[in-house]
């Protein structure tokens, strides 16, 4: 994929969706999720998704992880046709190059963090599955809670565990279906420097939906849907720096 114009912002697009819609079928009744959507977004790139609810931000997730097809369009994954694959291949892809982080954490509710974090390993048989799993939750600054089952962790600990299982298998790309939504404000600015120093030291592709415009500002680029369709994308002139800026009070962003 590296045409004159086959490029995000430079850089080889690791995802690159054409044309794409998505009808969901109910009886008689049709929901237009998306109407038409192109994007391009190149290797390394960390992006917010935003937009009003309903506008199609889960639907288009789940397009990007190939969790479902669309109804009509193309989308290349790493410059892969992944519209005429199979559910096994398309499970494969999903685990080889895609890490999930969900708003509600997804976790086993019984099953300690690092257990939790050698799942994916285990789907993908890979070795050394302890020392791994060990390894993505120091990087999470999870080292010391290894034994811990979820019960026993707050929730922007919980959501750790989370990303640390989303990044055992080294993907590509992370994606994030609000991943701070349900966190306070100081568990979310930790989940986004966990975020910036994947993106910056690892070079890993990160897309995240959020509401909430400050989080938003800690990523390079926003792109906005209404209605099924792209209405703003835009790079951020200067993100944030996750823990280095104070929040501003609700009042100020509001106004
Ligand atoms: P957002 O995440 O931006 O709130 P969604 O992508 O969840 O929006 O939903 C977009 C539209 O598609 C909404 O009208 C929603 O009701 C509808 N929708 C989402 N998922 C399904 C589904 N599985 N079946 C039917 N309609 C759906
Ligand atoms: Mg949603």
């Amino acid at each position: 994929m590296s045409n004159s114009n086959g490029t995000a912002n430079g850089r080889e697009p690791v995802i690159l969706i054409k044309d794409m819609t998505k009808v969901y079928r109910m009886g008689e009744y049709e929901v237009h999720a998306l109407n038409g959507v192109s994007l391009e977004i190149g290797a390394g790139e960390f992006v917010a998704i935003m937009g009003p609810s309903g506008s199609g931000k889960s639907t288009l997730m789940n397009m990007l992880g190939a969790l479902d097809q669309p109804t009509d369009g193309t989308y290349l994954l790493d410059g892969t046709d992944i519209s005429a694959m199979s559910d096994d291949q398309l499970a494969d892809i999903r685990n080889r190059k895609i890490g999930f982080v969900f708003q509600n954490f997804n976790l086993l509710p019984r099953m300690p963090a690092l257990q939790q974090v050698e799942l994916p390993l285990i789907y993908a048989a890979k070795g050394q599955r302890h020392e791994r799993a060990r390894r993505a939750l120091e990087m999470v600054g999870l080292g010391d809670r290894i034994d811990h089952r979820p019960s026993e962790l707050s929730g922007g600990q919980q959501q750790r565990v989370a990303i640390a299982r989303a990044l055992v298998n080294e993907p590509a790309i992370i994606l994030a279906d609000e991943p701070t939504g349900n966190l306070d404000s100081k568990s979310g600015t930790e989940v986004m420097a966990i975020f910036q120093r994947l993106n910056r030291e690892q070079g890993i592709t990160i897309l995240f939906v959020t509401h909430d415009p400050w989080i938003a500002r800690h990523t390079r680029r926003i792109i906005t849907l209404a209605d099924g369709v792209v209405i703003r994308d835009e790079a951020v002139p200067e993100p944030l720096v996750a823990g280095k800026s104070a929040r501003p009070s609700d009042e100020a962003l509001v106004g």
